[in-house]
This record gives structure tokens, C-alpha cells and sequence, in this order.
């Protein structure tokens, strides 16, 4: 163990990674209005180089923000001083991601099946890009591999179709990953891809599903970030698009749908964790999605998965009024809480539109943007979002 500890300090330090070595993780409980909005002014607080996990929204909700060593003295002596309460979540960040890396060195090998994959830890871009390929080849007449289009660094973005047959039938879109550090969520996806296949002719509700609907998948949205979290920064959740004038990389992908594009909840600061990009759709990654989608005519719903938190949220996240389906969305949100939707089996913590549930602040208010901007093309309901 202490072997391995040593090998991968060393790999971190002969490669290059971004170490997060006494970055602590404080879950703050702010008691009332006015302390959500002081600590709303530490996010503003760019020197500080915070990064919120859980962003400020109601009295009583937490929120988790990873502090880097240098401004932690600085950060806590802000909330003490303004009495503001807090816990140490996480002591040090980087003790628990060589501990994850220490994890997939001791699984790491080539799975010859999807049977033998192992869905048990993480996998790198191409292990999850094998297992595309193995999962078409076990599952011809059900599954097949489309490429929508290619990233900003040239990766090929793929998305699966489960199919049993019929052209352009309606669909169920699933995406995860668009966020690239949330790796749980592409594991999520691996998984859901395996089960959709195991459960076709085996479970009658759901074999009855996909007799009707095609369901595609899009496990790494985020391909290129995805890649950056695995060789250079496990905490990158961008695009890795270069801004002219701007020495920040990369884009939000999650700002820059053409949904409310550049209203409260996305920065134009390009340093930011939630920079929209100069325009919308200007991420190749997000526009690939977005002419995939309007090129079938026929998703009827859609579903993002991000972590973490446990929320299930609908349109809007942009502002208070309701969309117009909103009552079938309420409903659909507490059938899942009854476990009506086999997904997501977890109990959701919050269920409604982004907007009423967490994310009045600012900075997390156009977090279901995705979902926004699906709403009008899919026209209907059914817009799910988890993180
Ligand atoms: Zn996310």
C-alpha cells in the first residue's frame, strides 16, 4: 500500500498533476438570509481560489466548498468573524484522491467482456471507450456506437443507441459526465449501458420501453475534460477550449446552451468554473449534442445525471415561473421518490424545478440550462436532472 502511495506521488510529480495537498473541503451551515449572502461574497472572492461544491442557496441547506491551503486561514477567520458555522467535511483532498488512484492501479486490467469489466472502480477514457466497443460487439442487434462529432482536441464523442428496431422512433435521451470531474456519473452511465442490456427480455416493464422507444446514451459528454482529469487536475469539470485573450481554458458546457444564455448563473469570466463561453453553443462538444438532437426531431426526454447532492430537478433553473408542463414534472419528480423510476433508486432529497429547489443563487441557478434548452426542443415533459 505505502508501495503504491509512493508510486503515485511520483507519478503525480514526474507527469505533472495538480496536487490539492492540504486543500480542505468545510461544509458551511449558514442560519439565516443574511449569512447565505456573506458567504455569497466569499464566492466573488476570486483570489481566494474557492471552489464550490455546493453553492449558497437557502438558510439551512449546506454548503461544501473545497478551500485551497493558502486561503483557509483566510476563509475561516471570515466565517468566525461574521459567526458563521462551519465543519471541517474533508481534511485533506489529496490523501483521498491517492487513495482513488491507489484503487484503480490495484483493478486496472483489460476486460475482455463486459461481463468481466470491472463496474466497480474508475476507468480511464479509453477503458470506457473499449467497453463501448465490446458492449455493440456482444449486442449487435441492440446496441450500436454513433460518433456525433469530435472535440475541440480532436477526441471522437460517441453516443449508444439502444434499439430494437423501427426509424427515428421516439427516444429517451440520457447524458452523463458533461461535468468531467463528476466521475461517479460517468461510471453511472457504464453501468446503465450494461443493465439495459441485461434487462431487455428479462424485466417486461422494461423490455415493454424499449419495444417503443429508443434510448441513447452519451456516457463521456465531456471527453476532453475527462481525459485532463485523469492525466493533469481531478478537480477540472470544463470544456478545454482555448478563450482569445484569456490564458483560462475551457468553457462550463453546462452554461452554454441556448437557454437563458448568459443570464444570472453563468460568469463571463473566463477564469471561472462557470464561464458560458463567448456564445452559446460555442462548445463543439455541446453543439454536436445539439444538431444530434434536432437532426432526430423525435427525443421526447431527457435526463443529465451530475454529482454530487441528491436533487431531482426540472426546468426552469433561470427564473421562478413555472414551465408549462409543470405539474406532470411535479408528479413524475414523487413517483421517482416512490421508486417509480428504476434509474434512480436513491432517494432524491429535492424534488422541482432547479430554481425553487437549490439554485436561487446565482451561482447555481442555470444548472438544468441543459434540461431548459431540451424542454423546447423535446417539447413535452420529462426532463430529469440529478447532482
Ligand atoms: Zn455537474
Amino acid at each position: 500500500m505505502r508501495g503504491l502511495l509512493v508510486l503515485s506521488v511520483l507519478l503525480g510529480a514526474v507527469f505533472g498533476k495538480e496536487e490539492f495537498v492540504g486543500h480542505q473541503v468545510l461544509r458551511i451551515s449558514a442560519a439565516d438570509e443574511a449569512q447565505v449572502q456573506k458567504v455569497k461574497e466569499l464566492e466573488d472572492l476570486e483570489h481566494l481560489q474557492l471552489d464550490f461544491w455546493r453553492g449558497p442557496a437557502h438558510p439551512g441547506s449546506p454548503i461544501d466548498v473545497r478551500v485551497p491551503f493558502p486561503s483557509i486561514q483566510a476563509v475561516k477567520i471570515f466565517l468566525e468573524s461574521n459567526g458563521i458555522s462551519y465543519d471541517t467535511m474533508i481534511e485533506d483532498v489529496q490523501s483521498l484522491l491517492d487513495e482513488e488512484q491507489e484503487q484503480m492501479f490495484a483493478f486496472r486490467s483489460r476486460a475482455r467482456s463486459t461481463d468481466t469489466f470491472n463496474y466497480t472502480t474508475y476507468h480511464t477514457l479509453e477503458e470506457i471507450y473499449d467497453f463501448l466497443d465490446l458492449l455493440v460487439a456482444e449486442n449487435p442487434h441492440l446496441v450500436s456506437k454513433i460518433q456525433i462529432g469530435n472535440t475541440y482536441e480532436g477526441r471522437p464523442i460517441y453516443v449508444l443507441k439502444f434499439s430494437t428496431g423501427g426509424s427515428k422512433r421516439p427516444a429517451i435521451w440520457i447524458d452523463t459526465g458533461i461535468h468531467s470531474r463528476e466521475w461517479v456519473t460517468q461510471a453511472s452511465g457504464v453501468w446503465f449501458a450494461k443493465k439495459i442490456t441485461q434487462d431487455y427480455g428479462q424485466d417486461a416493464a422494461f423490455t415493454a420501453i424499449l419495444d417503443t422507444l429508443d434510448i441513447f446514451l452519451e456516457i463521456v459528454t465531456n471527453p476532453d475534460g475527462f481525459a485532463f482529469t485523469h492525466s493533469k487536475d481531478r478537480m477540472w469539470r470544463k470544456t478545454r477550449s482555448l478563450t482569445a485573450g484569456s490564458l483560462c481554458v475551457g468553457v462550463d458546457p453546462n452554461r452554454n446552451w441556448d437557454a437563458g444564455f448568459g443570464l444570472a448563473g453563468a460568469s463571463s469570466n473566463p477564469c471561472s468554473q462557470t464561464y458560458r463561453g463567448k456564445f452559446a453553443n460555442s462548445e463543439v462538444e455541446v453543439k454536436s449534442i445539439v444538431d444530434f438532437v434536432k437532426d432526430h426531431g423525435n427525443i421526447k426526454a431527457f435526463i443529465s445525471l451530475h454529482s454530487y447532492s441528491q436533487l431531482l430537478m426540472y426546468p426552469y433553473g433561470y427564473k421562478t415561473e413555472p414551465a408549462p408542463d409543470q405539474d406532470e414534472l411535479t408528479l413524475m419528480a414523487w413517483e421517482d421518490q416512490q421508486g417509480g423510476l428504476p434509474l434512480f433508486s436513491e432517494k432524491s432529497r429535492h424534488r422541482g424545478s432547479a430554481f425553487q429547489g437549490c439554485c436561487e443563487s446565482p451561482g447555481l441557478s442555470l444548472r438544468n440550462q441543459l434540461q431548459v434548452w431540451q424542454h423546447h426542443q423535446g417539447n413535452l415533459s420529462s426532463q430529469w436532472k440529478q447532482y
